[in-house]
């Protein structure tokens, strides 16, 4: 059995008090969780006061990008050393805001898979179609050249959790319907399995796109949704726990 994650991508939100309170409360509420995996992804700035806050809980401290080189005259950007040192697990990689405003290509999210997992850090990659691809019925074209080409000469992949989150779905408050969600969870498991062989049932493939615990309960009870990548939802703690509460019910 896939042991289910929820994540929650905190985005560009919370300053450092903040992040440690929020941290403070999730990781109150999963007090001696042990079935699943909860994750948080906060600000850069967040990381080391948030995983501070989480030494010795169930929650696990993810970053929401990273670049490829380990150190050097790359102004602004943070490195899987760095983040590793910060007290990650993960890595969220290629999810659509990155590939939208700051041109985050597939070669450049193949090139920092391969780093994040050699600097010992698990990525989160993300993939998904938008509407007018949907719209034209290539949604698996898409999101299956995403995943190829990510996880090109990628042989870890146990350590690789994929996110489905199709991008009309972000922030808009319009979720995929648990069976439009599933067909593509299938979808991207089978192409896992051409990849790889049998491996593909233990990859752990999450769902993300507007995500509340309202709607969670469905989706969640779908066979190859093993848990969600929560954004607006993560940014308050009784939202972000009734979501875990959901899943502990259903799984
Ligand atoms: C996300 O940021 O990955 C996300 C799914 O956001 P939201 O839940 O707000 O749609």
């Amino acid at each position: 059995m896939r042991k289910w994650m929820v994540a929650g991508n905190w985005k560009m939100h919370t300053t450092i008090p903040e992040a440690v309170a929020l941290a403070g409360q999730v990781s109150a509420g999963v007090k001696g969780l042990s079935a699943g995996e909860v994750v948080l992804a906060p600000p850069f700035t967040a990381l080391a006061a948030v995983s501070d806050v989480i030494k010795g809980t169930p929650v696990s401290l993810a970053s929401q990008n990273m670049f490829y080189e380990e150190k050097g005259a790359y102004t602004g950007e943070i490195s899987p050393l760095m983040l590793k040192d910060a007290g990650c697990t993960y890595v969220i990689i290629g999810h659509s805001e990155r590939r939208k405003y700051f041109h985050d290509l597939d070669e450049n999210i193949n090139l920092k898979i391969k780093k994040c997992l050699a600097a010992g850090l698990k990525p989160i990659l993300c993939v998904g179609e938008t509407l007018e691809e949907r719209e034209q019925g290539i949604t698996e074209f898409v999101v299956g050249l995403q995943v190829k080409k990510a996880l090109y000469g990628i042989n870890a992949i146990d350590d690789v959790v994929i996110a489905y989150e199709p991008v009309w779905a972000i922030g808009t408050g319009k979720n995929a319907l648990p069976i439009e969600a599933e067909e593509v969870h299938r979808f991207v498991r089978h192409l896992v399995g051409d990849m790889y062989g049998e491996v593909c049932a233990r990859t752990r493939i999450l769902y993300g796109g507007s995500v509340t615990q309202d709607n969670i309960g469905d989706l969640i009870g779908m066979e190859d949704i093993d848990g969600a990548l929560v954004g607006g939802a993560s940014l308050k703690s009784e939202g972000f726990l009734g979501i875990i509460n959901k899943v502990l019910e259903k799984r």
